[in-house]
């Protein structure tokens, strides 16, 4: 009797690890069984597998059939490992020569006629069965994802019998690649179409150079929304390790793949009835969420005060790790989070305080209790704070209000980024405190300005830090190699409007 091992890959996190399927016939009574996989996941497997061979004109061994996944304690979702399981059982009894399988790797779920359905996560199995020298065969439907790494060793077919005859050299299988073409041209929202707001388009060219997280406070009808959803078009596109790693998030999360946007940062904007494990990531088989979706990118919380507090609170880690750990019964997963947080929100519960025409209707306390919904451990994290005013009507009409555009935002951005990249290998939002002391220098007068006005504003240590890196933002749009006094003065300034107003 027979014994064949089969390589296919599981997913884990973003990663892809490599399972080795086992399968041995031997005498008795015929039956499957499969170890290394949760109870439910090996009955459907089971089924789906035996079906597949049968309707696909092979025999399905009448023996005792033992199937392992190692490692066993891998978390393992069962229909992935379907074709490598069909296969091992071919080999084994010796339908196809276990030669054929050498060299390869195998990934995909069977439907009950043999045809290979598209699973998740292939764009990570790709990239690790190449990395390990392998060949590997995936589902037609999942070639797109697949084609992005223009590999020669990842082929795909449409079926079961597909597969074998490929692998006995009776057919050709055809390699993976894109069928949508990569757009290269952005359609995203410009900046021409935002009218004035000279200040408010200043500070989001600002947070873009050196992903600084911002809030814009306004009035219904102000234009912030607008204004942050710009953010996509004046960000640089990703390098393209960043770019499989944005769309490795995206696989694993189960999201539809899309090769249009493939290169252009993410930008995620949740809605405030999202829940916490929409936002964070979690389910019992952990996803990513919106945080990690936003990763290399930005995420958009527009009405801020209405997230409930504790998601609000969960953004807290990542906002300084740039990762989030789901603890999950006895499991931990983490997933990359490095996101720029860009938000927006009413100044008062009625939304007119401080407006020139209309009357706030809210009692000082009523906006005092408002404002607190957004806590100051979180607020600490946010840089940069701007107001967005309502415009007079009759300025909409005036071309001369319209003299922005996002080319010239994100020629500004890329310059100050590669100044960035250059000189400390990341961009300012992520260095480090030993980083700070080498490239963010003050002048002896500047540091005690800073200081002073901490205290003034009752700041933190963390604030502190967080203005020295955007003033060095500052300094790098002015293609500057040392912070002035009037750098460190505009940082400042993007912190006083919550902590005077409020
Ligand atoms: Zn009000």
């Amino acid at each position: 009797m027979g014994l064949a091992i089969v390589y296919s890959r599981a997913q884990v996190e973003i990663d892809a690890p490599e399972v080795r399927v086992e399968v041995h016939l031997s005498g008795g009574l015929p039956r499957i069984f499969i170890v290394g996989l949760p109870e439910a996941a090996v009955k459907e497997s089971r089924d789906r597998v035996r079906s597949a061979l049968i309707n696909s004109g092979f025999s399905f061994p009448a023996s005792r059939i033992t199937i392992s996944l190692a490692p066993a304690d891998l978390p393992k979702d069962g229909s992935r490992f379907d074709l490598a399981i069909a296969l091992g059982i071919l080999a084994a009894s010796a339908q196809i020569p276990k030669q054929a399988l050498d060299g390869y790797e195998f990934i995909g779920e069977l439907s009950l006629a043999g045809e290979l359905r598209p699973v998740s996560g292939i764009l990570p199995t790709a990239l690790a069965a190449t990395r390990k020298g392998r060949k590997l065969i995936i589902p037609e439907a999942n070639q797109d994802e697949a084609g992005l790494l223009n590999s020669d060793d990842v082929f795909c077919a449409a079926s079961l019998l597909n597969v074998v005859a490929g692998l006995l050299g009776r057919e050709t299988l055809s390699v993976a690649q894109l069928t949508t073409t990569i757009s290269a041209t952005r359609n995203l929202p410009d900046l021409k179409n935002v009218c004035g707001q000279q200040h408010a388009i200043r500070a989001l060219t600002v947070a873009a150079s050196g992903a600084h997280n911002l809030l814009f406070i306004g009035p219904p009808g102000s234009g912030k929304t607008l204004l942050a959803s710009c953010m996509p078009g004046i960000l640089p596109g990703l390098t393209k390790a960043e770019a499989l790693e944005v769309m490795a998030i995206r696989s694993v999360a189960g999201k539809p793949f899309d090769a249009s946007s493939f290169k252009q940062p993410p930008f995620q904007n949740p809605h405030h009835t999202a829940s916490a494990v929409a936002m964070v990531g979690g389910g019992s088989k952990p996803r990513p969420g919106e945080i990690s979706l936003a990763h290399c990118g930005a995420l958009f919380l527009d009405e801020l005060p209405e997230f409930p507090r504790q998601v609000l609170e969960v953004l807290r880690e990542p906002l300084e790790s740039g990762q989030i750990v789901i603890s999950r019964a006895a499991r931990q997963s983490t997933y990359p989070a490095q996101f720029q947080l860009l938000a927006a929100m009413n100044p008062c519960p009625c939304g007119f305080s401080g407006d020139r025409d209309n009357n706030c209707r809210c009692s000082r306390e009523q906006i005092v209790r408002y404002r607190q919904r957004i806590s100051g451990p979180l607020l600490d994290r946010i840089d940069m704070q701007v107001e967005v005013p309502r415009l007079a009507l009759g300025k909409l009409k005036n071309p001369e209000e319209y003299s922005a555009n996002s080319t010239a935002s994100r020629k500004q951005v890329s310059a100050a980024r590669v100044i960035q990249i250059q000189r400390q290998g990341c961009v300012n939002a992520q260095l480090c405190n030993e980083q700070l002391q080498d490239v963010c220098q003050l002048q002896p007068s500047d540091q005690d300005f800073l200081i002073q006005t901490c205290e003034q504003l009752h700041l933190s240590a963390r604030a502190y830090t967080r203005i020295l890196r955007l003033a060095r933002s500052i300094a790098d749009m002015a293609t500057e190699a040392d912070i002035q006094t009037q750098h460190l003065a505009e940082a400042i300034a993007y912190r006083r409007v919550f902590n005077t107003h409020a």
